[in-house]
C-alpha cells in the first residue's frame, strides 16, 4: 500500500486499513441478503451491544453528516431548536443537513473553551429560550471528541446530561472520532455514554480506517421508533450493507478500532511534543485525541507547505489543523518536524 508521506489534512485522507480491507474481500465470496438483511450486520449489531454492555438498537448510514442530521431529526420536533458548540461540526460543515432533516429546528450555538460547550451559557441559554416566540430547545448536542482534539471527561458529559435532564433536553453525541475518545481516556464506552446521560451517540468509522459506513446507536429505545423508515427516505440504507458491515466486524474484533485510535493518539501526542521545540510554533489546545492545532505565522505556514505538506488553516488568522489517523508514521512526523524547523 502506498501511503502519501505529506498528509496531515485530515483522518479521512488516510487509506482503508488492513483488516476493513480483508474483510470486504472476504465478504466478497458470496450471494447474501440485501438491506441489512445478512449475517455481517446482524453480528456487527451484536458486538456493539456487547461493547456497550446494554440493549441498544443500531444502525447503518453512509456518512457521519447523515447520521448525525437523522439522529437529530428523530429526537427534534421541527419547532424545537439544538443547543451545540458554536465551532460544532453540525453547526459549521454540514450544509444546513440537520436543519433540512429536522424540517426547521435551528441550532443555537453557544461558547466554551477547547470546543467543549459551556454549562454556564448553556444555561444562560436555556432561560432565555423560553417563551412560545423562540425555538424551544429539545436537544444537547456534543461531539466526543470536539472538533478541537479535545476529549470530554465522564464528569463533563455527566453535567451536560444533567443540565438536559432539568429541561428535558434529549443529549445527543457527535461520536465521528469516538474511538479516539474512548482511547484517549481508557474508558469503557458505556461510562460516557448511556450510563451519564446521552441517548443517542453517532459512532463513526471512517476516520478510524473504513471506507465509509457510520452507526447511529439509540440508547433509548422508545426514541428509535420507526428510525428504519427515515433512514430509508434519507436514502441512507444501504441495499449491499454488508460490505459496511464486514469492515466494522473487524474493527470491533480483536479491539482494531481501538487499536487505530491509539495509534492515531499516540502520533497526535508525539507530533505535539517533537514541535514544541520549533520556534514560531505554537500549541493552540490540549492534545488529548488525534490533532494537533497550531499557531503559525505566515512564513512558517507557507513554508510547510509549499514543501508539498497537506493540511487545513482551520481558524482565522493563523490556527492549523494536523491530523494524524492510524496510519500515520514516525516517518512522517520527523520528517514535518525536521521541515519546520529548517524554515528561518
Ligand atoms: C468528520 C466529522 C463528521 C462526519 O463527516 P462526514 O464527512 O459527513 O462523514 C461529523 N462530525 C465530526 C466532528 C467530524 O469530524
Amino acid at each position: 500500500m502506498t501511503v502519501e508521506h505529506h498528509e496531515f489534512a485530515s483522518d479521512n485522507t488516510a487509506p482503508i486499513c488492513p483488516e476493513a480491507w480483508a474483510a470486504l474481500q472476504e465478504a466478497n465470496t458470496d450471494y447474501a441478503a440485501a438491506y441489512g438483511e445478512d449475517r455481517w450486520t446482524a453480528r456487527v449489531y451484536d458486538r456493539i451491544r456487547e461493547i456497550f454492555e446494554t440493549d441498544c438498537d443500531v444502525y447503518f448510514v453512509f456518512t457521519g453528516t447523515a447520521a448525525n442530521a437523522l439522529a437529530l431529526a428523530q429526537v427534534c420536533q421541527s419547532f424545537r431548536s439544538i443547543i451545540c458548540h458554536q465551532n460544532a461540526h453540525i453547526q459549521t460543515d454540514e450544509c444546513g443537513a440537520p436543519e433540512f432533516f429536522t424540517g426547521g429546528s435551528k441550532l443555537l450555538p453557544v461558547g466554551g473553551g477547547n470546543g467543549k460547550i459551556d454549562i454556564g451559557q448553556t444555561k444562560a441559554l436555556l432561560i432565555r429560550q423560553n417563551d412560545l416566540h423562540s425555538h424551544k430547545p429539545g436537544v444537547i448536542s456534543i461531539a466526543q471528541a470536539t472538533e478541537f482534539g479535545t476529549v470530554y471527561t465522564p464528569d463533563e458529559i455527566a453535567a451536560v446530561a444533567g443540565l438536559a435532564r432539568a429541561y428535558q433536553l434529549f443529549v445527543h453525541m457527535d461520536g465521528a472520532r469516538f474511538a479516539n475518545a474512548v482511547a484517549s481516556l481508557n474508558c469503557s464506552p458505556k461510562t460516557i455514554t448511556w450510563e451519564v446521560g446521552v441517548d443517542v451517540l453517532c459512532f463513526g468509522g471512517t476516520k478510524n480506517g473504513t471506507g465509509a459506513g457510520e452507526l447511529v446507536i439509540f440508547f433509548n429505545k422508545e426514541v428509535s421508533r420507526e428510525f428504519d423508515y427515515r433512514t430509508k427516505q434519507a436514502g441512507q440504507l444501504g441495499s449491499k450493507m454488508r460490505f459496511l458491515a464486514a469492515s466494522w466486524i473487524r474493527l470491533l474484533t480483536g479491539d482494531v478500532w481501538l487499536r487505530n485510535a491509539q495509534h492515531a493518539n499516540r502520533a497526535a501526542r508525539h507530533l505535539a511534543r517533537r514541535l514544541q521545540s520549533v520556534p514560531k510554533v505554537e500549541i493552540v489546545f490540549p492534545v488529548e485525541a488525534n490533532a494537533v492545532f497550531v499557531r503559525l505565522d505566515d512564513q512558517v505556514a507557507r513554508g510547510i507547505q509549499t514543501g508539498g505538506w497537506r493540511f487545513y488553516k482551520f481558524i482565522e488568522p493563523d490556527v492549523y489543523r494536523l491530523m494524524c489517523s492510524w496510519s500515520t508514521t514516525e516517518e512522517q512526523i520527523s520528517h514535518l518536524v525536521a521541515d519546520a524547523a529548517a524554515i528561518k
